[in-house]
């Protein structure tokens, strides 16, 4: 197996390779150049498999210039009750007959980017060891709240690594920020930026290509990677959890083996449903793939018109992850469904990096109806549904799970499909408890993050993950805030050159 670019398709590189270079030179995203395939009976064989092996029966298909050492120690070492709260890692909620919620954030920083960011590191470090590259790696990170904490967790003090992550100032929830601001180890930078989440990703792209930059950073001894959902090395693990939880429903006897389920995924850069359809190809029994986004719904239309448009108002959410406007991964599924045509993709992407707009062809167009479905949910919705489901079944999900509910309400109504269902919840509602809160209690509470946390539990029922309880009593390391045009410097002086 090897990798190729979704822009080149003639580059040929090692999975080593693909992970601690993140990302293509000519600017396409790594994918492997075929999906392996995995049998029922492999998928009944992973019933009394711990998590830990799961991943590694996985990864083995994918990082074939891995050992079964070199991934078993990225996998025994990440997939552990020291960084998850539960055995199982993952874990399954019946929320109603047939509707199963995959809860995703049992990890340290309580949303299901911990699923992959906890095993990134490893995979990296091995992957660097491998190719004998004597470098220490730089990750940068721009982010508007869960991948940045995410991101320091998994990376804190990993050696020979060094983190810096940047968000907005104004615009990530007093959660996140506590979250980032008290992250501890010696490898990590926190940076707060007056401006958006547009002005940070800016920073950290012009950061990445800037030659005065590239040229001091090799000549002490650094290179760049990336932490982000371009790296392949974050969109593989996310395809265990889909296989996981199948063979956990067909050990509990829920489904029967080979029983076709529906998988309803809340998206934002279109890579944890891209895994889930990756996982559909390598022979787990799906059907349809049901997108779920918030009124920032340029996927829901593109899903449905063909038409990718990024030309338009966006949104701030009460479901902040996934206010997003151009959705990387879908680059790797527009590769695969053209048979794989670089020329193509390069084509569109140059058309929406240019016009911010790019219509697919007519094949394309049949493939996304045929595996698809999107539907998109507005916040007074997403609040009525946690209310909903509060009442109903006395579960508490976040918003991002309730966009993910409420367009699988939609897809029922729409299609009369009673196939089984898996619901990805993404967040734990108290990374989110304000928007919980008021959607359980009809009103705004005028009251601190840490109290909210509080309420929420005599209401949820839910214990209090450790890592959001301990937060109150931390020491908070980074503080201020910089302008973005002194990223560059903010940059180079941490890493004293
Ligand atoms: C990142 C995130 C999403 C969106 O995931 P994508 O892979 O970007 O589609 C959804 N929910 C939460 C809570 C997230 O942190």
């Amino acid at each position: 197996m090897f990798y190729k670019s979704t822009r080149d398709s003639s580059i040929s590189v090692d999975s080593a390779t693909a992970i601690s270079q993140g990302i293509s030179a000519e600017g396409g995203l790594f994918l492997p150049s075929e999906i392996p395939s995995i049998t029922l009976d492999e998928i009944k064989a992973m019933a009394d498999m711990s998590y830990a092996d799961r991943a590694f029966n996985v990864f083995k298909k994918y990082l074939t210039d891995f050992t079964d050492a070199e991934i078993h120690y990225c996998t025994d070492n990440a997939y552990t009750t020291k960084n998850f709260d539960t055995e199982n890692i993952a874990e399954i909620a019946h929320l109603f007959d047939g509707t199963y919620m995959l809860e995703l954030w049992h990890g340290p920083t309580c949303a299901f980017k911990d699923m992959a960011l906890q095993i990134l590191p490893y995979f990296l470090t091995t992957s660097i060891k491998k190719l004998n590259v004597d470098k220490k790696v730089v990750i940068l990170v721009a982010t508007s709240g869960d991948t940045g904490k995410a991101a320091l967790e998994g990376f804190k003090d990993v050696e020979g690594t060094q983190i810096m992550v940047f968000y907005p100032e104004d615009g990530v929830s007093p959660m996140q920020k506590r979250q980032m601001t008290t992250q501890e180890g010696g490898n990590v930078g926190v940076c707060a930026i007056k401006g958006n989440f547009d002005d940070c990703q800016n920073g950290v792209k012009a950061i990445f290509t800037d030659s005065e930059v590239k040229e001091k950073l090799s000549s002490g001894g650094y290179m760049f990677s990336s932490a982000n959902s371009i790296n392949w090395g974050r969109l593989v693990p996310q395809i265990v959890y889909y296989v996981s939880s199948y063979a956990t429903l067909v050990a509990d006897g829920q489904i029967e083996l080979g029983e076709k389920i529906n998988i309803v995924v809340p998206t934002g850069n279109f890579g944890n449903i891209l895994a889930g359809y990756y996982a559909k190809k390598m022979g787990v029994p799906i059907g349809k793939l049901i997108c779920a986004s918030n009124v920032n719904k340029v996927l829901t239309d593109f899903i449905d018109t063909g038409i990718y448009d990024k030309n338009r108002e966006f949104y701030a959410t009460c479901s902040p992850s996934m206010d997003i406007l151009i959705s990387s991964n879908l680059e790797r599924l527009l590769y695969l469904v053209t048979g794989e045509d670089d020329s193509l993709i390069r084509d569109w992407f140059s058309q929406l990096s240019t016009n911010g707009r790019y219509e697919v062809n007519d094949t394309v167009k049949q493939v996304m109806k045929e595996e698809f479905f999107g539907g998109f949910c507005n916040d007074v919705d997403t609040k009525k549904t946690i209310k909903d489901i509060y009442d109903k079944y006395g579960y508490t999900c976040d918003t991002h799970t309730a966009v993910a509910v409420k367009v699988y309400q939609d897809y029922k109504a729409q299609t009369g499909d009673t196939t089984k269902t898996i619901i990805a919840s993404t967040a734990s509602p108290y990374k989110f408890s304000a928007s919980v809160l008021e959607a359980i209690d009809g009103k705004v509470s005028n009251i601190d993050e840490y109290d909210m946390v509080n309420i929420l539990n005599e209401r949820s029922n839910m214990s209090i993950p450790k890592s959001l309880a301990e937060l109150k009593d931390k020491e908070r390391r980074f503080s201020g805030s910089i302008e973005k045009t002194d990223m560059k410097s903010f940059v180079l002086e941490n890493l004293g050159l």
